[in-house]
């Protein structure tokens, strides 16, 4: 949409832009063009102008001439016309400088007249009476003094006259003087405007029509000629020169092929202006899509998350959960593969999770293996978010098979639903977040809801979790506690299992089943397990012949250099590993893996025994003990009890302590605590029994006091 309207403004912009050059372009070539017109109209209306003033002139001089002559005023009064007719009357026959001449009153009673080609005698004159009176008029005004002469023209039939009238005048002042009480006689010379004329102002100013006539044309440009009557007699016309037309008439071509050339790269550069613009703005929505997804999944990001909270959150009334969840134990997965597998684990996830998308489910992947979706419904919320729980553990749970490893993995969920208080979307990835953690550390497979408490338990586990840290580096807040661990038919002590103690000197007593977890989830537990390490072998170091089963955590296990640090503290305190016995419960994430059985080989090379720890609760698979190299198998203490009215130890003990015997591993039995349990499980062939029944976890020094003798070499 963006990126249309920017292209859509940038093409109007410069069609506008085109048409504006365009429009300018035009109107300054017209207005040069008509300045030229009009400059040049202009100089021809002078032009003809004083060319027909000089012919005017000619005639007025001639006037000037022959009406101020001495011997045609003293024949005049005489009235010797054949005087007249031959020194003035026969300029006019011979039509040389004149062609007419037309005197009257004064000295003639009627008005006499000469005319080119006509004889001596003087004929009636060619001029109407009227045109008479109005010379008789006009020249009353005029300057005799000055000799002055009245000019006009005459239009007869299209032929034009320039006439000048002046009085018969001497030519002396003192005759003129005399002159004032004479009868006024009027002269009139007339000449015709000869074709040969009208043809030189033709060529000379190069007019293509020029023409005479009555009224002016309002096409052509037209010069009035004055009559007798002092009103327009003819209008002299003609197509008025058009220099500017023609100016343009020789520039269009090139003006046109400029205008091209410039409308074309202007065309051309607006073209790549839309699709650079169009390019930019995509690359820009790219930038922006990008900003929110996750670089490794493609699914939306923590931002993304945000925005769309944001989004729903402002619509009225609207109901929406926060899910969070977050997969199990994904560091081992990470051991084992190697980050780039983790990497491809986590896009297969995410790609099973993209299926469960639609417009009330959102997932985004805010952290390595953390996600969260957003449900949002206008029901039964609570149900809604089990049901959508239930579809992405059903998308995550399924085995991925990766690299020759198989992972069955879980997740723990934590939810939180938006009250009518309006949480954040901050606020409410917080409640999820506790809640996911408080799903976690229970290992409870059902989503978990906020509540305060969890927020309690939270802060509680943050304490811990910053006092561990302090404890671990101080290292004297930790014991270890042995338990003894029997032989089952002669019920002397095999060995010791080292349980670990923390003394918070801020908190107390904290029992081995929070502080490892927190350990274990925050990172801490390869430190306090080789701390734990090192002080089972100095303790036991001063008893020769025991030997210690020492728990591990599946994460220490896989962490790079465990096996070498363990062989380096053995060593140092000159206990032999194959004293040393390593509990190990099953991997949440982990069966079946190709590193896992490398690291117990790698172990039991060293001489480290190993045993499998838990047997019997959660994931154990009883192929992944048919695959792993542990010398024995513990029976977890859950499978002790005769809850729910089964006999746990003749209906499930049994059956694994000959599964485990079968394959050739030494069977252990956890949580003995009464003699009826013992010799039931003596009964089935257990190998070794361990429980308060035997002896409670206790201080190596308290321990020999109760198996003073029983200290042996006995092999486990
Ligand atoms: P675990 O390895 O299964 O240890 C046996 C636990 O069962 C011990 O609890 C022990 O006190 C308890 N127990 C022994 N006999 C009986 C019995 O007859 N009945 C009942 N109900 N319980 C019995 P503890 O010492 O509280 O340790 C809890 C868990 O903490 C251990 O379970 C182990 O998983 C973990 N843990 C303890 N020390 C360490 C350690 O040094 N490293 C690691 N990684 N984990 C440890
Ligand atoms: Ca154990
Ligand atoms: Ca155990």
């Amino acid at each position: 949409m963006l990126k249309r309207n920017l292209a859509h403004r940038i093409v109007i912009f410069s069609l506008l832009g085109m048409i504006l050059f365009s429009l300018a372009v035009v109107f300054s070539v017209d207005y040069v063009r008509r300045g030229m017109n009009a400059q040049a109209a202009e100089d021809t209306l002078r032009i003809a102008s004083d060319r027909m003033s000089t012919l005017h002139d000619q005639v007025r001089l001639m006037a000037r001439d022959y009406n101020n002559w001495g011997d045609v005023y003293t024949a005049a009064k005489d009235t010797n016309i054949g005087f007249i007719a031959d020194n003035y009357g026969i300029t006019a026959i011979n039509g040389d400088i004149f062609d007419g001449v037309v005197m009257f009153d004064g000295f003639f009673r009627t008005p006499i007249a000469w005319t080119k080609g006509q004889a001596r005698e003087p004929s009636p004159s060619f001029l109407s009476q009227q045109t008479l009176s109005y010379i008789r008029q006009n020249i009353e005004h005029l300057d005799v003094s000055k000799r002055q002469t009245f000019d006009f023209v005459q239009n007869d039939e299209g032929q034009l006259s320039f006439l000048s009238a002046s009085y018969l005048l001497p030519d002396t002042k003192e005759a003129l003087g005399r002159a004032e009480f004479d009868p006024r006689t009027i002269a009139v010379i007339s000449r015709k405007l000869r074709d040969a004329e009208m043809a030189s102002i033709r060529s000379d100013l190069s007019l293509s029509r020029l023409k005479m006539s009555v009224q002016p044309d309002s096409q052509l440009q037209n010069l009035p000629l004055n009559g007798v009557d002092g009103q327009p007699e003819i209008f002299i016309s003609w197509t008025p020169p058009k220099p500017g037309d023609r100016m343009i008439a020789k520039i269009a071509p090139i003006g046109a092929v400029i205008s091209l050339t410039i409308l074309a790269l202007t065309a051309l550069g607006t073209y790549l202006l839309t699709v650079n613009a169009k390019d930019l703005m995509a690359r820009g929505q790219d930038a922006m899509r990008a900003a929110r997804s996750d670089l490794l999944t493609g699914l939306p990001n923590r931002l993304a998350l945000i925005e769309h909270i944001g989004r729903i959150s402002r619509k009225p009334n609207s109901r929406f959960a926060l899910i969070l969840f977050d997969i199990n134990g994904f560091k081992s997965v990470n051991d084992v593969i190697g980050h780039q597998g983790g990497d491809a684990v986590i896009q297969i996830l995410a790609q099973r999770l993209r299926a469960i998308f639609n417009e009330s489910i959102v997932i985004c992947r805010v952290g390595g293996d953390e996600f969260v979706s957003v449900v949002h419904y206008d029901d039964d919320l609570r149900q809604r978010v089990l049901e959508v729980a239930c579809q992405i553990k059903t998308a995550l749970f399924e085995q991925v098979d990766f690299a020759g490893n198989r992972f069955h993995l879980t997740a723990s969920f934590g939810f939180a639903i938006r009250t009518s208080s309006g949480e954040t979307c901050e606020e409410l990835l917080f409640q999820a977040d506790h809640a996911m953690y408080d799903a976690k550390s229970s290992k409870a497979d059902q989503p978990r809801e906020y509540s305060n408490e969890m927020h309690l338990k939270w802060k509680m586990e943050r304490r811990i979790e910053l006092a561990l840290r302090e404890a671990i580096t101080r290292r004297e807040e930790f014991h270890i506690r042995y338990q003894p661990i029997i032989d089952a038919k002669s019920l002397r002590l095999v060995r010791v299992e080292a349980l670990a103690r923390w003394t918070s000197a801020t908190m107390g007593d904290i029992s081995p089943d929070i502080f490892i977890a927190v350990a274990e989830r925050t990172a801490l537990m390869d430190q306090l397990g080789l701390l734990i390490f090192e002080k089972v072998c100095e303790e036991v170091s001063g008893f020769s012949s025991l030997n210690v089963s020492i728990n591990v955590s599946p994460n220490q296990l896989l962490s790079g250099e465990f096996a070498s640090r363990i062989r380096d503290l053995a060593r140092r305190f000159q206990v032999s590993p194959q004293r040393i016995q390593l509990e190990l419960t099953e991997g949440i994430a982990i069966q079946n893996t190709d590193a896992v059985k490398s690291r117990l080989t790698e172990i039991g090379l060293i001489g480290f025994t190993t045993a499998l720890d838990d047997f019997g609760s959660g994931f154990s698979s009883i192929g992944y003990l048919r695959q792993m190299p542990f010398d024995c198998l513990k029976i977890d203490k859950s499978l002790m009890s005769s809850d729910s009215g089964i006999n746990g130890i003749d209906e499930v003990v049994k059956p694994i302590i000959a599964l485990g015997h079968s394959l050739g591993k030494l069977v252990t039995a956890e949580g003995v605590e009464t003699h009826e349990d013992m010799a039931r499980l003596q009964e089935a062939g257990v190998d070794m029994m361990q429980g308060y029944f035997f002896g409670m976890p206790q201080t190596l020094r308290d321990l020999m006091t109760l198996y003073p003798l029983e200290v042996s070499l006995k092999a486990a």
